[in-house]
């Protein structure tokens, strides 16, 4: 038994998927569980005939002061009134990470993180690491709670593991084989008192980097290279801007290149945009700089025929729909500024582009050369639309801004009028859904029916 669970009570914050995953950990492992989440309505499953003391609608701040160990669920800011009871009282805090890793001593995992791509990025190393033979599954921020692995009765080898700022902050004993660094742009501002703090969290995955790690990182990125210039270990980068580095991609051959050879052909990578580029170049570097055995030669035909056969994430420039040659397309991920930008920039067709959702505070105004290089027509929407039209309004040269004040079905009734035979209709807001959807899925999933509707020409 981990005596780290038994020093006392052990409280849960938040019950979410990955909450409700740590709870029922911390129970097989034999601890006293209290979990807790603010919503009155937190869907807690079995926990309560499993032993848990469920608390719903609240947090009981004394409680958690009193406990032995604080388990933060991802979605739980590192200031939240229940994490500063706890830290204040001396009471050790872990993510729901930590608590999983814990349970998987032997578990070989491959980290991600970085402000875009984090997601693409998990989801392609585990498919190529498939592809080479392995045994090996995506978990953490991805969707499936790294402790819902820790649960299972034989977990597989290898995880890629995507770790958000938040999860970093309290996983102390992260230690992979290789770990990922995709890109760092201001996001998250409306969580985070200052940049530089989020950026902060980030340097967490290299927290524990001696002369035996091996990292991949973006040669591309000043911060990201700025940043992990002094952090031990061997250092591999990948490029689509040119450089010379270990995976890089010619653009004068449409190339993706590993180590200085032919990869794969980019018309052989089924992912749009050139960000996509980089993310399949950081993930095949990543598989090959975890383990020798994915150095090798045939092993090398094996990531190629991983990246060759990656279907895709929904919600990231996902194909819905197509029309009276009009392709809809689907990016509700692009939750923020540097994201909604690469997808506009992807476009390799004019495009109608819907912006718009609770504004993050961050400024549109670098979507301005973007939009006038690629957009046939941009309509602002949701709470954020004003703010948008003030940073962008006068700045797009002949490409019509317009706002709309309407429901989000008015939205893409007016995109599917304005778009023209050859046109994409592109979703990338830019912004959080939370002003009128539950998340970006639920965003994501009623643009592809009204997409699918406007398409068909029944109507939304
Ligand atoms: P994350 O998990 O970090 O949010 P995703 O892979 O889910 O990343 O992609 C989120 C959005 O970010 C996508 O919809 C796409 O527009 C954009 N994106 C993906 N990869 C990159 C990248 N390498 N650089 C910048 N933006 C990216």
């Amino acid at each position: 038994m981990n005596e780290r669970l038994t020093r006392g009570e052990v409280a849960i914050i938040g019950l979410a998927r990955s909450g409700v995953a740590a709870a029922r950990l911390a129970r097989r492992e034999g601890a006293q569980v209290y979990a807790s989440d603010a919503s009155a309505d937190a869907d807690a499953g079995d926990l309560e005939t499993m032993g848990v003391s469920v608390q719903r609608g609240g947090h009981d701040l004394q409680r958690i002061a009193r406990a032995g160990l604080v388990v933060v669920s991802p979605g739980v800011p590192p200031g939240a009134a229940p994490v500063a009871a706890a830290r204040k009282a001396k009471v050790p805090v872990v993510s729901e990470v930590e608590l999983a890793l814990w349970s998987l001593g032997r578990a070989r995992t491959i980290a991600v993180t970085g402000t875009n791509g984090k997601s693409t990025v998990t989801a392609l190393i585990a498919h190529i690491l498939k592809s080479c033979g392995a045994e090996a599954i995506a978990a953490g921020n991805i969707g499936l709670a790294l402790s819902e692995v820790a649960l299972m009765p034989n977990p597989p080898a290898w995880i890629a593991l995507e770790m958000s700022s938040f999860q970093l902050h309290d996983t102390l004993s992260l230690r992979p084989q290789c770990g990922v660094l995709t890109n760092l742009a201001p996001d998250h501002t409306d969580r985070y008192e200052t940049v530089e703090e989020y950026y902060a969290d980030k340097d967490r995955l290299f927290a524990n980097a001696n002369a035996t790690s091996a990292w991949v990182t973006n040669a591309d990125d000043v911060e990201v290279l700025r940043r992990t210039k002094r952090v031990p270990g061997a250092h591999r980068h990948f490029s689509v801007a040119g450089l010379q580095v270990d995976a890089q991609f010619d653009k004068a051959h449409d190339t993706l290149m590993l180590f200085g050879s032919p990869l794969l052909a980019r018309g052989d990578l089924p992912l749009k945009g050139d960000h996509n580029v980089a993310n399949a170049l950081a993930a095949a570097l990543a598989v090959a700089s975890a383990d020798r055995a994915f150095g090798t030669a045939p092993a090398r035909e094996r990531i190629a025929a991983g990246l060759r056969t990656f279907a895709g994430l929904p919600h990231r420039l996902e194909t819905v729909a197509e029309g009276n040659g009009v392709l809809w397309i689907n990016d509700s991920k692009a939750t923020n500024v540097a994201s909604a930008r690469v997808a506009i920039e992807g476009m390799t067709r004019p495009a109608v582009v819907l912006l718009g959702g609770k504004h993050k505070n961050e400024s549109y105004a670098s979507l301005a050369a973007p939009l006038t290089a690629h957009a046939r027509h941009v309509i602002a929407y949701g709470q954020s639309a004003p703010l948008i039209v003030a940073d962008l309004g006068g700045r797009l040269g002949d490409v019509p801004l317009e706002r709309l004040e309407s429901s989000f079905e008015e939205v893409v009734r007016r995109a599917g009028e304005v778009a023209r035979p050859g046109d994409a209709v592109l979703l990338a807001p830019a912004c959080s859904s939370f002003d009128m959807f539950r998340n970006y899925e639920d965003r994501g999933d009623t643009f592809r029916r009204l997409a699918r509707a406007a398409a068909d020409g029944s109507g939304a």
